[in-house]
């Protein structure tokens, strides 16, 4: 994971959207005499690709996070109507236009750090309208810029109309939520919950097989707060990726060393939620897995938009080095959306995905934290910001 090349002087030639060379400027020019050329001043890396994102949402939660800090735990915030469930109620009561403007103003957010694909889940509807309007929000996103990957999350939590009969709502999700899905096509992921309290490791791969059967990738909330065994069991279903994962066991470390299954992890969340837990990413590396970096992006636990930023976190907090911190946010972030051959690196025949990073050493991408130093951003070679100069509200 720590192998990175860098090429002083560097061009990229571009044709119909891909890269057709890398090399010295010299050395490609040669290949293409009548090219347009853009010059440009800076480090040019591969567009970001940010593999974990709740961006469909309405209000944000400010009023919870002034709690948190007033010292108020999970359940007593949800005890005064906040939480995920606060989510819920809001969109469900959202028109869709409301809900496609939000998200793409923030997915806009995410375009101006750089990141160039998002995955986006759906699972704060947890009813079979919301959630498939998510979807179709999502999906009349997807061309972006950003590029969308949309992900189906119906088993984020179980709704409060369902505490007293759970099976139940595990039953919705299976029989009515994922055909419904699969039929219209509106996701190319299924991802669960499973955590103590929320889904368990049955229940989530009952889940999973489900939707497996109807042809959906799988991906999977695992071991975050507290360990369960969630990513030995996407390990076991060859998920494309096991996510959060800062309370893994060693078993689980083993289980993803020996899959194909990238470790998803999220420091931003870690540390917005004030916990000491830390992903064991050196560990996973250490050991043959495959790493990558992701925001979180959410209303609850991470509103950051930011894949530099969790480079920057995954170097200070889950001692990463540089160069694996930036394979965690283009080359693996790509793995874990199923896009390992066609995005997040900047080599013949991959899209031209490309973020222009205003730094004379590429190293520089994960030390001035807090700034923003994208200059410029291209997806298939089409350049999509900086749009201009209009202020864009988060909410
Ligand atoms: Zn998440």
């Amino acid at each position: 994971m720590a192998d990175l090349e860098v090429i002083d002087g560097g061009a990229v030639l571009v044709r119909d959207g891909l890269v057709e060379a890398v090399g010295r400027y010299r050395e490609v020019k040669d290949q293409a005499d009548d090219a347009e050329v853009i010059e440009i001043d800076g480090v040019l890396f591969p567009g970001f690709v940010d593999a974990h994102t709740h961006a469909v949402f309405g209000m944000a939660r400010l009023d919870d996070y002034e709690r948190r800090a007033r010292g108020m735990d999970y359940k007593a915030i949800a005890a005064e109507g906040g939480g995920i469930l606060s989510s819920v109620r809001d969109q469900r009561s959202r028109s869709a236009d409301e809900l496609r403007d939000l998200t793409s103003r923030r997915l806009h957010h995410l375009l101006a750090h750089g990141t160039t694909t998002v995955e986006v889940k759906s699972g704060y509807g947890l009813d079979t309208a919301t959630e498939l309007g998510a979807l179709a929000v999502i999906g009349s996103l997807t061309a972006g810029p950003p590029a969308v990957v949309p992900t189906f999350l119906g088993a984020h939590e179980v709704p409060l109309e369902y505490r007293s009969r759970r099976e139940d709502y595990v039953r919705l999700v299976i029989d009515e939520m994922l055909p419904a899905v699969a039929e219209q096509g509106i996701a190319r992921f299924c991802d669960v919950f499973c955590e103590p309290g929320v889904f368990t490791p049955g229940e989530s791969r009952r889940i999973l097989e489900a939707a497996r059967g109807h042809g959906l990738g799988l991906k999977l909330h695992a071991d975050e707060l507290d360990g369960s065994g969630g990513a030995e069991l996407a390990a076991a279903l060859d998920a494309v990726s096991a996510d959060h994962l800062a309370r893994i066991s060693e078993e689980g470390i083993t289980a993803l060393a020996g899959s194909g299954t990238v470790a998803v992890l999220l420091p931003g969340t870690m540390l917005f939620l004030g916990r000491a837990d830390r992903a064991p990413a050196r560990a996973l590396i250490d050991r043959g897995a495959a790493v990558a970096l992701a925001t979180d992006f959410n209303p609850g636990s991470s509103p950051a938009a930011s894949l530099p930023l969790m480079a920057t976190l995954g170097v200070s907090q889950l001692r990463m080095v540089p160069a694996e911190a930036v394979l965690a946010i283009t080359a693996n972030g790509a793995a874990a959306v199923g896009e390992a051959g066609t995005r997040g690196q900047i080599a013949p025949g991959f899209r031209a995905d490309l973020a222009l990073l205003a730094v004379r050493d590429w190293r520089e991408l994960v030390y001035w934290y807090g700034s923003n130093l994208v200059a410029g951003v291209w997806i298939a070679g089409a350049a999509c910001h900086p749009a201009g100069a209009t202020i864009n509200f988060l909410v």
